[in-house]
């Protein structure tokens, strides 16, 4: 198969195998730029593999993952974040000392390598920066908040912010809405709305009703495999799609 470039990301006969079992076998994945892409599928599907494999943190058996062109498969995890691809994971990891305004301060790119760290300054850039990153996510009153006392679903968007404030031009988000409330989840489908608009999306998750409310295009994992691939009225009346997963 010839990798289309034109993709942001192409992924080609993917395989990832643990100790014979492949959680991902012979996968076939593209994204477009500024595309937002939801990928559902049952436990145990590879969804969570798949994006353990675009970021680095579990490498190929065999198989390409192209991003821009450039062969992710051979790099380490903090060069793949360079490359654009940022990732948030199941559960939401924020320094729950400090608070919300330090979580994006820290998360903010300061420089590739131990040098930019060192010398990094709180510019006035750096704190609009921050203070937009903050609305953006609907923290602007919780700024002084330690990021401790934030909700559940208010850690999950501190988390998407940390993300944001690195502008990666792909980025990936695993089960976002778990553990949200209704109002949360309104919020957070306007929210990946808005930021797909300037950058790709990659976001698995379960909820339907959510699901409905961000899909253009959905993909359909089963078995490490690609199951259905279209919008949400095609994979939803796809027989093969309705046994293995909607009919529960
Ligand atoms: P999903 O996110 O779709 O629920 P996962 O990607 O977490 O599914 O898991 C896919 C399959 O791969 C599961 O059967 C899981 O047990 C297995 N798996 C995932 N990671 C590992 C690993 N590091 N070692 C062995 N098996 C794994
Ligand atoms: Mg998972």
């Amino acid at each position: 198969m010839t990798t289309n470039t034109s993709f942001l990301l192409a992924i080609e006969d993917l395989t990832v195998s643990f100790d014979g079992f492949k959680a991902i076998e012979g996968l076939n994945f593209y994204v477009e730029e500024k595309e937002l892409r939801v990928v559902i599928g049952p436990n145990g599907a590879g969804k969570t593999t798949l994006l353990d494999l675009i970021c680095g943190k579990t490498k190929a058996t065999e198989g390409s993952i192209k991003f821009k062109g450039t062969e992710l498969t051979k790099l380490a995890e903090h060069r793949i974040v360079w490359e654009g691809v940022g990732r948030k994971f199941q559960t939401p990891s924020v320094y729950e000392g400090l608070s919300v305004y330090e979580n994006l301060e820290v998360s903010y790119p300061s420089g590739k390598g131990v040098f930019g760290s060192l010398f990094f300054k709180n510019t006035p850039e750096v704190d609009r920066k921050i203070r937009d990153t903050a609305a953006e996510i609907f923290l602007t009153d919780f700024l002084d908040r330690p990021a401790g006392e934030l909700s559940h679903g208010q850690k999950q968007w501190l988390e998407i912010g940390m993300l944001l404030i690195q502008d990666p031009e792909l980025m990936m988000l695993d089960e976002p809405v778990a553990g949200m409330s209704v109002r949360e989840r309104e919020q957070t489908a306007e929210l990946l709305n808005r930021i797909s608009k300037g950058r790709s999306v990659i976001v698995i998750e379960h909820d339907m009703n959510f699901v409905k409310e961000i899909a253009r295009k959905v993909t359909v994992m089963h078995q490490g495999k690609v199951l259905a691939e279209g919008d949400m009225e095609k994979v939803q009346s796809d027989p093969r799609v309705i046994e293995v997963y909607l009919g529960h």
